[in-house]
């Protein structure tokens, strides 16, 4: 076996197909490599494994760009960034996956097999009848001396190229970083394809290439490649490589333990982008399926990610999507911005996004004061523009929703209450229509009416919002400025018993 280069400065790389958008469990395998890198002040390499010609695009390259750099998961190598190891597609190496493989015929690692599809099967079959368990390639093109199989092939001959696999290698062990120690029987290893029939290389010997070539120190990846690993290990040692220590981290299910799909809901990141989802609190939540630097820590900024990540700490348990711990994280990393933050970045973008507010409508100080009004009451980006809605709509036009309406402008007394407040809001003018000042009007009613807080202040809140919840009355009604203020309890009388 050969020795693994576990000396060398860390080198990892992230190598999606780009057959589709990046899913989760892509992204889940991306922050990892990202944060094993960055721990170790190793090198994080962006490979793109376009060679399935049929369903690889641009389109999805440049999907999953977006989605990296949406993430923040900035590589060192790889697509625009450029490194000395590159071409970063695969596609651009095909060249070199020609040369390593002519090289392995050349050395006696590898040889051309001219079998046809036909004569394979008809060897599976005839193994299977044998009662061999053994029903992988019978090695039939080993025996064809080397110049002879050379002519063929420069005659035009259609041929594959097969690796062989050493007689006496034995049992592949793969010392897994996750999953300890994997063994895998070597009489399950036929002599495999590292070249097809139509001058494409595998996966298995590709990627293999690749990692070889680009020094790539650790692979960690989803344990859906788990059962590729040993054939890997054999190329490896085929090129005479040193083989990397593999990571295999498990998949993501959903929350019923069946794997994540549409069913279950989002699946893609750029669908949580959209949904409103921060990508730090993205990173933070994916980072924590299945990897935690302490028992209690949920919130888990990406600088200490950075630092602390380790695989001795993944478990090789599956692990299950819970969007309920995705929400509660994305509030705690919305509640901990700033309001001139959340002001600029969440709550300007969301309320432009939903055609009500293009940021000339109002003052600065208006923003910041919506900013502390709603910060507390959003769990997602989205929910910004949800909640500031009622704020936008015209007096007259406002809908009041019927269950706040029945229990609380329906009421006797809730006629009195709007009274109240029309004279007390009235003494004030627009200079001091401040939060506080509103609520030193509003303060005294309940006593002054002989009535309950909630009787006195729900059905002006219902007035002025069209529910029963809001932020604070003062915030809210300051918000929503004096006169329509006055207007939308005008209204309201109407509906006030
Ligand atoms: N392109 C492969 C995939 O997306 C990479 C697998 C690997 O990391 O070796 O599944």
């Amino acid at each position: 076996m050969s020795d693994t280069n576990h000396n060398a400065p860390v080198r990892v790389r992230f190598a999606p197909s780009p057959t589709g958008k990046l899913h989760v469990g892509g992204a889940r395998t991306a922050i990892y490599n990202w944060a094993f890198a960055r721990a170790n002040g190793g090198t994080f390499v962006l490979r793109i494994d376009d060679t399935d010609p049929t369903r690889s695009t641009e389109e999805n390259t440049q999907v999953i760009l977006r989605a990296m750099r949406w993430l923040g998961l900035d590589w060192d190598e790889g697509p625009e960034v450029g490194g000395e190891f590159g071409p970063y597609f695969q596609t651009k190496r095909m060249d070199i996956y020609r040369e390593a493989a002519e090289r392995l015929v050349a050395e006696g690692n590898a040889y051309y097999c001219f079998c046809s599809p036909e004569q394979l099967a008809a060897d599976r079959d005839a193994a299977k009848e044998r009662g061999d368990s053994f029903q992988g390639y019978q090695r039939t093109c080993r025996a064809i001396d080397p110049k002879e199989a050379q002519a063929r092939v420069a005659a035009g001959e259609p041929h594959t190229i097969r690796i062989k696999v050493p007689e006496d290698r034995g049992d592949v062990v793969v010392r897994d970083a996750v999953h300890g120690k994997v063994v895998f029987n070597a009489r399950d290893l036929d002599d495999f394809i590292i070249f097809r029939s139509d001058g494409t290389p595998t996966y298995n010997f590709a990627t293999v290439v690749d990692d070889a070539a680009m020094g790539i120190t650790h692979i960690i990846r989803g344990d859906d490649h788990l059962s590729n690993t040993p054939r890997q290990v054999i190329v490896y040692e085929a090129l005479g490589a040193p083989t990397p220590i593999f990571a295999h981290i498990s998949m993501i299910l959903g929350s019923d333990s069946k794997k994540l799909s549409k069913r279950h809901g989002a699946t893609s990141v750029e669908e949580y982008r959209d949904a409103g989802y921060l990508s730090d609190a993205f990173v933070n939540y994916l980072a924590l399926l299945g990897w935690a630097p302490d028992g209690e820590s949920t919130v888990i900024p990406r600088e200490r990610l950075a630092r602390e990540f380790s695989l001795d700490h993944v478990s090789k348990n599956p692990a299950i999507m819970d969007p309920k711990k995705l929400d509660f994280i994305n509030g705690e990393y919305l509640h901990a911005m700033s309001d001139e933050r959340f002001a600029h970045d969440i709550l300007l973008p969301q309320l432009a996004a939903a055609g009500l507010d293009d940021g000339s409508m109002h003052e600065e100080g208006w923003y910041r004061l919506a900013s502390v009004a709603f910060k507390p009451r959003c769990t997602l980006s989205s929910d910004a523009a949800a909640q500031a809605h009622y704020l936008y709509a015209a007096d007259d036009e406002l809908v009041y929703d019927e269950k706040a309406t029945k229990r609380w402008l329906a009421k006797q007394g809730a006629r009195d209450a709007l009274e109240a407040a029309t004279a007390a809001l009235g003494q004030l003018d627009d200079a001091s229509w401040t939060p506080a000042a509103i609520e030193a009007a509003l303060d005294p009613l309940p006593e002054q009416l002989g009535m309950g807080k909630g009787k006195v202040f729900q059905p002006i809140r219902v007035a002025c919002v069209g529910g029963a919840a809001s932020p604070g009355i003062g915030e809210t009604l300051a918000l929503l400025g004096r006169t329509h203020t006055l207007a939308r309890i005008e209204r309201a009388k109407g509906l006030a018993l």
